[in-house]
């Protein structure tokens, strides 16, 4: 097989691993501008911010395992290819030395056996790294279940590495595969991996679950979500809408893409505005409210600690609050010291998206809304904001307002 004919086939086949939150973007699917669905090339942020161009490829998309979720599962009958270490590492520093690309991500299928996969994934790894002198960012995705003296060479050798555990629980994964033993084969090698990342604190770890393949509730991702934040020191986690294939009958497929948009806002709550678990609310039936965004849902079913003092709140009442995100919130905390803060127009130009806050702020003793007013007019204005209203009524970016 030619060598193009298989980077069309792994190429395609890597584009279901997530590796930044652009490359959820599932709902323009014929685009052929800025797509980053079709194969070869995604998108990531390093460290320092900057976004790289990263080589997104499967070492080989034969597999011996039935994930029914999974388009690469050993029933499905599609094309396979297979790269040898050679033409991976020649394909990519060709791509590098033209600046297609700034960085690798590379996962697999796993043929014959995890261990024999992965040696030929480190070897790739290993020649860029040794005899091409690559010192840029390399993202590996590494096998469930291989041994540990592979994780402790890929942690070595990788910026980032990876397992996806795609479920909560052993009795989610039983739904989904016969032969995927959930304790062992994940959370054993998610174990592993934050073990040897106790010696080396640049490397990050990080982990995917596919959102609506098993029946799961958000509250038992939330609440698996949060162990590996808590246990394993996770950097952070991905979450991919369930993309029904043949073989497999998706278990409900209502409201996928909400259901990743709220699981992610979800998250950042988590990681960055400091959200402890029993503030967030799930609706009876376990999962988020799909109409509000967590925070507006958190505010809203608190309203007796409600309006708060912009003057005087602290930092966790203001991160709380909806309309106010971290970046505004530090905004706020800096100039308050200097200028007192009177009215809605110093708060525009601080980022706040004054809309969603006023129900829930003081300026001055004086209140600005009440919730009731949210719902008045057209559409109610504490429904989730469309890009093109975020950029009207915002000056600066943040990830929940
Ligand atoms: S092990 Fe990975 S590639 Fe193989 S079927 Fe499961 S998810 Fe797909």
């Amino acid at each position: 097989m030619e060598l193009l004919e298989k980077l069309e086939i792994l190429g395609t086949a890597a584009k279901f691993d997530v590796c930044a939150a652009s490359s959820s973007n599932k709902r323009f699917q014929g685009a052929s501008f800025g797509a980053v669905s079709p194969s070869g090339v995604c998108h990531s942020f390093t460290p320092d911010g900057r976004c790289i161009s990263l080589f997104k490829v499967l070492m080989t998309n034969e597999c011996e395992q039935d994930c029914g979720y999974c388009q690469n599962n050993c029933y499905r009958d599609i094309p396979r290819a297979r790269f040898t270490p050679d033409e991976l590492v020649q394909l990519f520093v060709q791509f590098y030395t033209r600046n297609y690309v700034e960085g690798l991500f590379l996962s697999s299928g796993i043929r014959a056996s995890s261990n024999r996969t992965m040696e030929d994934m480190l070897q790739v790894v290993e020649r860029l790294r040794i005899k091409h002198r690559f010192g840029g960012y390399i993202h590996l995705k590494i096998l469930p279940g291989c041994e540990e003296s592979m994780i402790e060479k890929a942690v070595a050798l990788c910026n980032r590495v990876s397992v996806n555990i795609e479920v909560p629980s052993d009795r989610h994964m039983e739904k989904l595969s016969r032969k995927k033993d959930f304790q062992r084969d994940i959370l054993g090698t998610i174990g592993k991996i934050s073990k040897q990342l106790k010696h080396d604190r640049q490397v990050t770890q990080t982990t995917q679950y596919v959102v609506g393949a098993a029946g799961e509730t958000d509250r038992e991702i939330f609440d698996s979500v949060s162990q590996l934040y808590h246990t394993y020191n996770l950097k952070r986690a991905y979450y991919s809408a369930y993309q029904p294939i043949a073989h497999h009958s998706a278990v409900k497929r209502d409201n996928l893409l909400v259901r990743e948009n709220r699981l992610y806002q979800m998250d950042f709550l988590m990681r960055q505005y400091q959200f402890r678990s029993d503030e967030f609310i799930f609706e009876k039936d376990g999962n988020l409210n799909y109409k509000v965004d967590p925070k507006m849902a958190y505010a809203v079913n608190n309203m007796h600690l409600f309006p708060i003092d912009l003057q005087r709140a602290t930092e966790a009442q203001l991160l709380r609050t909806p309309g106010i995100g971290p970046a505004s919130c530090r905004r706020i905390l800096q100039i308050r010291k200097s200028v007192k803060l009177t009215d809605l127009k110093q708060l525009k130009h601080m980022g706040v998206v004054v809309k969603r806050a006023a129900p829930f702020i003081l300026l001055n003793g004086k209140s600005f809304g009440r919730l009731e007013d949210l719902t008045k007019g057209e559409r109610p204005l504490y429904e989730q904001l469309t890009i093109e209203q975020f950029m009207k009524e915002t000056i600066h970016y943040d990830s929940i307002p």
